[in-house]
């Protein structure tokens, strides 16, 4: 008992030594990593690659379980899922008091989009287009979530996907590699700040990597299979560039890249993640990740575990594939202690970055608990970015913004619904603390008009489609009334109104993880009665909460003013009130394209020419062109599309020059003026097309953007550069270059625009 404390008195020593000389930093972890491995046994080096769920240990049985049991012999490297800082100091000191050699456990948690304080759904927060905000949501992210213990989340979630019917696209950031870029990069700094020399930053774990967000036909988990020009151009740049903000950790993801799962596919976890990339932190699986191979059909859980560690990957999720083969895998040669060295290293520098040698329980202070999660002034500043993340969709006659008078009548199954607003993936977060939108309301109305409200349908007509999507404890009370009856309820209370509020579209849960859809509609039974409201020819506003891009054809027919609202989070309603009634100006822009119809899909913006483009712009069919004989090519909404209180026009489109060099840079600039009545943020975004490339380009592409606040009356100059930098692709060698030639920049207030110039790149 002794001799241990001596050396772990040793290793703190060491460790403190290390902390404090940023120099020395690498040397002295070296020594000290070195140093504990080589006091470990095999079966100690195997437990840390081991990261099993927290499973009964959530009930607070700790001391009794077969988790608790499995620390103490050194099998866990980290645990995850474990709520409140008192469980988890409670499993922290099983590992440093009970276990042999006293390593500290990792705690991970899927802290996707704020931790009890919750954020809009990440496909919302990205229409926000500003990176200070997405920064600053990490931020308080991981400063809740280490106030309560969790010192590692597996954030952000950064694959492109082109495709809604695929349910996660409400956890990523849309379908634009460049967007994508400089939200993962933003997320990586909020979270893990300057390097955890506090202990209000976490360790982030980019993920899915990679090219999750592309299944055949959007169902979840299926297989993909792309080029590598387009892996390269389109799908990687997130994760890189999360990689290049230093992100500590990467999880691989289900599907199978070139015929071989992620999980095992050398290639991209050696090759383009570390050599490429210079990934110099540890790689985790996802959820069985390395079990479910057998499934795909590699081989046994020898054989996959064996694939995987030699592939790259250093910790096992859940699967315990690892902790149970790689002995006999290391007898029989399969593997060598080289490669099981190497992965167990990395995870133990992942510790020692953390200061979790120096002190095991550094996120474990109780007293931040109760002082730094859920604060009014988290609150205050997630009401503000959900403000920022809704989408105007529509506004006719400028119906929007509302007078806080009169009668309103709040209908729709979405409308007094608290336990949907924090959306999916919202692991933490205490679901009753959320404003539901009617009570949104009420607060702005207060004694200044009446409010009225009914449920008017249930989310869907069929329960057992209902059920599947208000899993997780996010229930929407089914109400046990027949249709008939709902809906007479609704048009008697909005009979008595002056304005109608319809609060509809998808519940929280149908969208996120193994939430595909065929039908992207507004569930039958809403649409029902929103016709039914419509008919009353009194003013209606839909307010639509959804996860994904949804078909709103009927809806865009009929419907005078649609604001876009996304899951906004645990102040929900308070953010929605404060754009219905004008006391925020909307300025979020989709970033994932709306389609027409679900044959339309994949459909985004940043598509290619094709031989036989279609030559008209109004959507008129031609024979052998590329096109539908039953829907136009458009997508109903862009790609950056989004509307404001006000309007802003875009005049004087300049470049600095007609032609650059290599070296030089172009100056762009566009006047904006709000010639509206209202003080208003628009995102001006820049686009370029490469005219004439060594491979097939894209006829736009998103290269800059800027969100500028212009007062109402008021003239901006927004000013880009652009440089041959800017101009690079991947070509069929995957060298990554720019090439001379024409470009065509285009500028304006989403990605239809048409307002261009052109200038040349030349050697
Ligand atoms: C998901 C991951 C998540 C993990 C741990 C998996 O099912 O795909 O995104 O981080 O579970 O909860």
């Amino acid at each position: 008992m002794k001799i241990k404390s001596v050396i772990l008195l040793i290793f703190l020593t060491i460790s403190a030594f290390a902390q404090k000389d940023k120099k020395a930093t690498t040397s002295q972890k070296d020594i000290f990593v070195s140093g504990l491995m080589a006091k470990m046994t095999l079966d100690e080096k195997l437990g840390q690659l081991n990261l099993p769920t927290s499973g009964d240990i959530t009930t607070g049985q700790a001391n009794s379980s077969d988790v608790a049991k499995k620390i103490e012999e050194g099998k866990v490297g980290g645990l995850f899922n474990i709520k409140t800082v008192q469980k988890i100091r409670e499993v922290q000191k099983v590992a440093v008091e009970k276990s042999r050699l006293k390593i500290p456990l990792l705690f991970g948690m899927d802290v996707i989009h704020g931790y009890e304080t919750t954020f809009p759904i990440p496909l919302g927060l990205s229409c926000t287009w500003d990176m200070d905000l997405i920064r600053r949501s990490a931020q308080i992210a991981a400063q809740e979530a280490s106030a309560d213990g969790i010192n590692w989340t597996f954030s952000p979630m950064v694959d492109i996907s082109r495709d809604p019917r695929w349910g996660r696209v409400s956890e990523g950031s849309g379908e634009d590699p460049y967007l994508g870029s400089q939200i993962a990069k933003a997320m990586v700094n909020g979270y893990q700040g300057d390097g955890f020399s506090k202990n209000n930053t976490i360790l982030s774990c980019v993920k899915h990597f990679a090219l999750y967000g592309a299944p055949e036909g959007g169902r979840d988990y299926n297989t993909v299979d792309m080029s590598r020009v387009r892996m390269y151009n389109e799908y990687f740049p997130p994760y890189k560039a999360a990689v290049d903000a230093g992100v500590g950790s990467v999880m691989a993801s289900f599907n199978e890249i070139d015929g071989i799962p992620a999980t095992a596919n050398k290639w991209l976890m050696t090759d383009v993640l570390r050599k490429q990339w210079g990934f110099k932190g540890f790689v985790v699986t996802d959820y069985t990740g390395i079990s479910e191979m057998v499934d795909h059909g590699i081989g046994d859980l020898k054989t996959v575990s064996a694939l995987a560690l030699k592939a790259g990957v250093e910790m096992d999720m859940v699967a315990e594939g690892f902790l149970s083969t790689l002995k006999q895998s290391l007898s029989e040669g399969k593997v060598t202690l080289a490669e099981v060295d190497n992965a167990v290293r990395l995870i133990i520098n992942a510790k020692y970055d953390l200061g979790l040698f120096q002190d095991p329980y550094k996120y474990c202070d109780v007293t931040r608990s109760r002082t730094e999660i859920f604060t009014t002034s988290n609150r205050d500043e997630a009401r503000k970015i959900a403000a920022q993340s809704l989408v105007l969709l529509k506004n006719k006659s400028q119906l929007l913004p509302l007078k806080q008078s009169g009668t309103i009548a709040v209908i729709g199954p979405l409308a007094d619904a608290k336990e949907n607003m924090a959306g999916t993936w919202s692991v933490a977060t205490k679901q009753e603390n959320s404003i539901s939108l009617l009570a949104g309301i009420k607060e702005a109305i207060g004694n200044k008009g009446k409010v009225l409200y009914a449920k008017g349908s249930n989310l869907d007509d069929d329960a057992a489609f209902e059920e599947k999507g208000t899993m997780f404890g996010k229930t929407l009370h089914r109400d046990k009334r027949s249709k008939q009856e709902l809906a007479d309820e609704a048009l008697k209370i909005a009979a008595q109104s002056d304005i109608i509020i319809a609060a509809m579209g998808e519940s929280a849960e149908m969208s996120g993880e193994s939430s595909s859809r065929s039908n992207l509609e507004i569930p039958q039974t809403q649409k029902d009665l929103l016709q039914q409201l419509l008919k009353m020819g009194k003013p209606v506003v839909l307010v639509l909460f959804n996860g994904r891009p949804l078909v709103l054809n009927q809806e865009n027919e009929t419907v005078p003013a649609i604001l876009n609202v996304w899951f906004p989070g645990s102040e929900a309603g308070y953010a929605i009130a404060d754009v219905l009634f004008g006391k925020e100006n909307p300025s979020g822009k989709l970033t994932a394209t709306f389609p027409r119809n679900v044959g339309q899909i994949p459909i985004y913006y940043s598509h290619k020419n094709t031989g036989r483009p279609l030559g008209n712009k109004d959507g008129v069919f031609e024979k052998f062109r590329s096109n539908y004989m039953d829907v136009r090519n458009e997508p109903l909404f862009p790609f950056g599309y989004g509307l404001s209180y006000t309007n802003f026009e875009y005049t004087n489109l300049k470049i600095s020059k007609p032609k650059i060099n290599f070296n030089e840079k172009l100056q762009v600039s566009v006047d904006v003026t709000n010639t509206g009545n209202f003080d208003g943020k628009e995102v001006v975004q820049l686009y370029t097309r490469d005219l004439v490339g060594s491979v097939t380009r894209p006829v736009k592409e998103l290269k800059g953007f800027q969100k500028v606040n212009i007062r109402k009356g008021e003239k901006q100059t927004v000013t880009f550069e652009i440089s041959a930098e800017d101009l690079k692709f991947y070509n069929s060698d995957l060298q990554h270059v720019a090439e001379t030639g024409q470009f065509e920049i285009f500028i304006g207030p989403n990605s239809d625009t048409d307002i261009k110039t052109k200038f040349e790149l030349v050697n």
